[in-house]
């Protein structure tokens, strides 16, 4: 019997006219690219928000159009994912950190028809220009006191455009299928794959990490997102914000620890989200200051594995760190390492152990994880294998890409990640490693994960990564790369012999390779690619 109830069709649209209805004096407040902080409501940017759609439309954007934004987290870049998505263009948000041929690639690849783009950005476009089709029209987003001299052609500005708009719209409606968003990941090989995200999707992500985080995602929260709105949405945070009335504070160009520190402060940020690298920052000013920011309470960190000493570093402080697991192709969040009521009870090593593993599957994930014959392998905390995951949040086909889509994809329909990982009887996820990343050294594999959270909680080791080299005898064998603490000389017999008390003998790496810093890839995580290419990986 089919039920009699009404279909709606789900729109991004409507987060923000909710948004507008019910948290009308929440905040957007950004570290503006003039200088400066701007400050602004739900109520006042959603006014902006139909300004610009009819800006756009009047561009002669169309339904299904590829709009790209090549830009910071701020207010114009947030206002922008409502309006092109809401007259039903697609929002593809490029990562301004990718190599000039990766973003030739996927602007082509996109067939994006206008770039909005931030002041800082204008001189990778001038430099890009030959390379991208001549009609491409540029949205420089500031006033026109900033306006810069370019060379770019077909150049427009963004507030002169909202100036001569109406902010009157009726939001189109299409079927929630409808693509709202593109969002390529930075593969370490090969060209980049877009995941297209839809309006249900969108919709159904918000929903979830509304629930799944319930001590950030309430009217009065303070936010900030150093994750950046071109990298999977801000794990959806621009759509879950306006749901639930947090105020958004975005940090804009200045992510450094000193800046990211004074920021927190001054707005007193309760709930801040990004990736580990971004946090040993953070945490080096508060060893500096001797403090936390002011009403500073929570760390959402994802993208990368939390270091041990980095949770236990958070939690000392009274900030409770949240773990969290996913990937752009899963919209992203798959898994939160929130505890149950019935963790309180545990000693506080018992909970970091919980913490640093990556959590437990949010509503609408579904979780499996196989072994090399593609059977599934027990929930017992210890056999690992790849993990799959299916939802209404993942993909199911890269955009464009058959050949990415059918090596992704199982005969049964789930997504494959790439990651080896274990379950747990309680459904505690752990990741043991990206498949690539993992050390086969006679014939026994050990993970880089589980070596660099040992390194990292040694008192002279700042930040670290361990990488496969090859070996003549045993195949591989693990090398560690380490980023020592200010001023300390590094002892790498001191290092190794700590290892050696907490790994198996052949799991501690032979060397050890200081340097002044790691490279990062264009999301901000340690580029072992880089590191594989520099320290002679030959496969
Ligand atoms: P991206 O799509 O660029 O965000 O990268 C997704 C990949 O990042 C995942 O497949 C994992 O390999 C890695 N990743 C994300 N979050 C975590 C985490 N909490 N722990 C370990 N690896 C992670």
């Amino acid at each position: 019997m089919k039920g009699m109830m009404m279909h709606r069709p789900l729109r991004i649209a409507d987060i923000l006219t909710f948004g507008e209805e019910a948290h009308r004096d929440a905040e957007i407040i950004s570290v503006t690219v003039e200088g400066g902080i701007h400050r602004t409501t739900y109520g006042k940017t959603a006014v902006r928000v139909r300004k610009m759609a009819n800006a756009l439309q009047n561009l002669g954007v169309k339904l299904g159009d590829r709009i790209a934004t090549l830009a910071w987290n701020g207010y114009r870049h947030f206002e922008l994912y409502y309006a092109i998505s809401g007259i039903g263009a697609v929002c593809h948000t490029i990562n301004p950190r990718l190599s000039a041929e990766q973003m030739v690639y996927i602007i082509n690849h996109a067939e994006d028809s206008v770039i909005c783009v931030d002041l800082t950005f204008v001189p990778i476009l001038e430099s890009l220009k030959d390379q991208i089709p001549a009609e491409m029209k540029f949205i420089i987003m500031t006033d026109q006191d900033h306006m810069p001299d370019t060379s770019l052609k077909h150049v427009l500005c963004y507030e002169e455009l909202l100036k001569a708009c109406d902010s009157n719209i009726e939001w189109p409606e299409f079927p929630e299928e409808t693509a709202s968003s593109l969002c390529y990941t930075s593969g370490t090989t090969g060209n980049p794959k877009g995941s297209l995200y839809t309006h249900r999707s969108t919709v159904l992500h918000s929903l979830t990490a509304g629930i799944s985080f319930p001590e950030t995602m309430r009217a009065g929260v303070r936010i900030l997102p150093v994750v950046p709105l071109f990298h999977v949405n801000a794990w959806g945070l621009a759509y879950v914000a306006p749901l639930v009335g947090a105020s958004i504070i975005f940090p804009g160009p200045h992510l450094d620890g000193k800046s990211i520190f004074d920021l927190m402060d001054s707005e007193n940020v309760f709930s801040a989200w990004g990736v580990p690298t971004v946090w040993l920052g953070l945490l080096g000013e508060i060893n500096n200051r001797g403090r936390i920011p002011k009403g500073f309470g929570e760390v959402i960190i994802g993208g990368s594995a939390v270091p041990r000493s980095m949770v236990e570093s958070f939690e000392n402080l009274d900030v409770s760190v949240c773990h969290a697991w996913g990937m752009t192709e899963m919209s992203p969040i798959g898994t939160n390492g929130r505890l149950s009521p019935i963790h309180a009870r545990l000693p506080m090593s018992e909970k970091i152990d919980l913490k640093v593993k990556q959590g437990r599957r949010v509503y609408g994930v579904e979780l499996k994880i196989v072994d090399d014959s593609g059977n599934r392998v027990p929930h017992d905390g210890v056999s690992n294998g790849e993990l799959y995951v299916r939802g209404n949040m993942i993909i199911s086909d890269y955009y464009n890409n058959p050949e990415a889509t059918s090596a992704a994809m199982d005969s049964e329909g789930w997504f494959g990640t790439g990651d080896v990982a274990t379950l747990d009887s309680n459904g505690f996820l752990t990741i043991t490693d990206r498949a690539k990343d993992l050390i086969k050294s006679g014939g026994e594999w050990i993970s880089s994960i589980d070596v660099e959270n040992m390194a990292m909680s040694h008192e002279h080791v700042s930040n670290c990564a361990v990488i496969a080299i090859p070996d003549p005898k045993w195949d591989e064998r693990p090398l560690l790369i380490v980023v020592p603490k200010p001023e300390q000389e590094p002892d790498p017999k001191s290092i190794l012999a700590h290892l050696a008390k907490n790994l198996a003998k052949w799991q501690v790496p032979d060397d050890v390779v200081f340097v002044e810093s790691l490279p990062l890839t264009a999301t901000g995580k340690v580029s072992k690619l880089t590191l594989r290419k520099e320290y002679g990986e030959t496969n």
